[in-house]
């Protein structure tokens, strides 16, 4: 029998079987043993630990709810539990492995012919491939539905593409990009899986950045680039396919918060029970003990929400404003919790050292990607009223 921990108030892990909670275990002792002992220097010196992805490999655990191709075929239930345990140690971590598990193998396994999912998914499956996902743009961002500036044309033999896409979470070392352009003819999206040694594709990284210092984030420059029409995704016809691939990832990134979330609260949980002022404990004081019961409500209620989302994912019953409403509510969530976990810490809490200050500053990534908040609430008020409040 495994251990609840103490910020899983309402023993949802319980829910988990036997399986599943070994498997939460597994990646929970890994985070611990592998990345949180280097997380603070590599965040502090905005470098990636490239070690880590052989280490990964042995948790077998990259495309956990896809079926065939090697994947694991897990509920996407344990797709959220793996997103949580590892943004529960560090935030930049669990965005490469989104980044390249569920946006680009994702695109692949949603909108991939047969040919296709065969060439990339049991590779990247194995993380002997690395994936990457180009959707924003320099100038484009919420409005990335109809405002794309990357072009494609067909030139009788290959798709020309022509743009910039900026934020490319693993874009400088990943060995295909998925790359999401308009095609200058039918004025649609589409997608395609562009490969590392294009000579047309360059990847600059990004840096200073002050939220997720560890994960590398590029500004891709695409100059005529030639893709053969075996390499653009078959089944992505319109932006609504690119938007199936976000509402799963959406998903994920609610899971996220809920991690980063989780993190915080530990480190200032177990902080305030060490820290003495005025001879006492500073978990003893009433004013303290509020800060953590508002992070562990706050907590609580973000997990038992992504477990409930997790259910209907895997029931086949996620809309899109299913996947928004928990990006929204657990992205502003996070926030609070983060922010009160750095005020009981005191000084401390903006020093690297307790682990705090960096939930702090990630939690503000994850707050803006996959759809902002303010974008999600549309999406969720369009839902709920009939009336689109996007200006295109
Ligand atoms: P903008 O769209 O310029 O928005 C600025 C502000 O205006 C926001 O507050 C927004 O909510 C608001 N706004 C815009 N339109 C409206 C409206 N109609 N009504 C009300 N408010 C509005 N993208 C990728 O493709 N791949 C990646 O791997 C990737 N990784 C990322 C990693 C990080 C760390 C970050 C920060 C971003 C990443 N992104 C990635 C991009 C991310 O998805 C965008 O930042 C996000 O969609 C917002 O776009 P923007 O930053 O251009 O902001």
């Amino acid at each position: 029998e495994l251990p609840p921990t103490d910020a899983d108030f309402y023993n949802l892990d319980l829910k988990l079987t036997k399986e599943q909670r070994e498997l939460q275990m597994k990646v929970r002792n890994f985070m611990e043993k592998e990345v949180r002992p280097i997380a603070n220097d590599h965040w502090n010196r905005a470098k990636f630990p490239f070690e880590i992805i052989e280490k990964f490999k042995e948790l077998d655990i990259a495309g956990v709810p896809y079926e065939g191709y090697g994947c694991p075929n897990l509920p996407f239930l344990m797709e959220g539990i793996i997103a949580q345990e590892i943004a529960r140690v560090d935030v930049s971590i669990s965005t490469f492995f989104g980044v390249h598990s569920g946006l680009a193998m994702g695109s692949i396994y949603l909108c991939g012919s047969e040919e296709q999912k065969q060439e990339w998914l049991p590779k990247m499956q194995k993380l002997d491939k690395i994936g990457a996902f180009g959707l924003t743009e320099p100038n484009v961002g919420s409005g990335a539905a109809g405002g794309l500036e990357t072009t494609c044309k067909f030139d009788g033999e290959n798709w020309v593409i022509n743009g910039q896409k900026k934020w490319i979470g693993n874009a400088t070392f990943a060995d295909v990009i998925i790359i999401w352009a308009r095609d200058v003819e039918s004025n649609q999206v589409k997608g395609f899986l562009v490969r590392k040694e294009n000579p047309g594709f360059k990847a600059e990284k990004m840096e200073d950045k002050m939220a997720l210092r560890i994960v590398q984030n590029a500004l891709i420059t695409l100059t005529d680039c030639k893709v053969p029409e075996s390499d653009r995704l078959q089944n992505a016809n319109s932006f609504k396919d690119t938007a199936n691939v976000l509402r799963m990832t959406r998903a994920g990134v609610a899971w996220q918060a809920v991690g980063c979330a989780r993190g915080a609260y530990e480190s200032a949980l177990a902080y305030t029970k060490k820290r003495e002022q005025f001879g006492r404990p500073i978990a003893s004081y009433q004013l303290v003990q509020n800060h953590l019961v508002e992070m562990l409500s706050n907590l609580t209620a973000m997990q038992t929400l992504v477990f409930r989302l997790s259910e209907m994912q895997d029931q086949d019953m996620l809309t899109d404003e299913h996947a928004s409403l928990a990006k929204v509510y657990c992205s502003m969530r996070t926030r609070d919790v983060v922010s009160r976990a750095r005020e009981v810490l005191g000084g401390n809490g903006i020093l690297l050292e307790h682990d705090v200050a960096r939930f702090v500053a990630d939690a503000e990534a994850i707050y803006s990607y996959e759809g902002t908040k303010e974008i999600n609430s549309l999406i969720v008020g369009r839902a709920i009223t009939g009336f689109s409040a996007f200006v295109s």
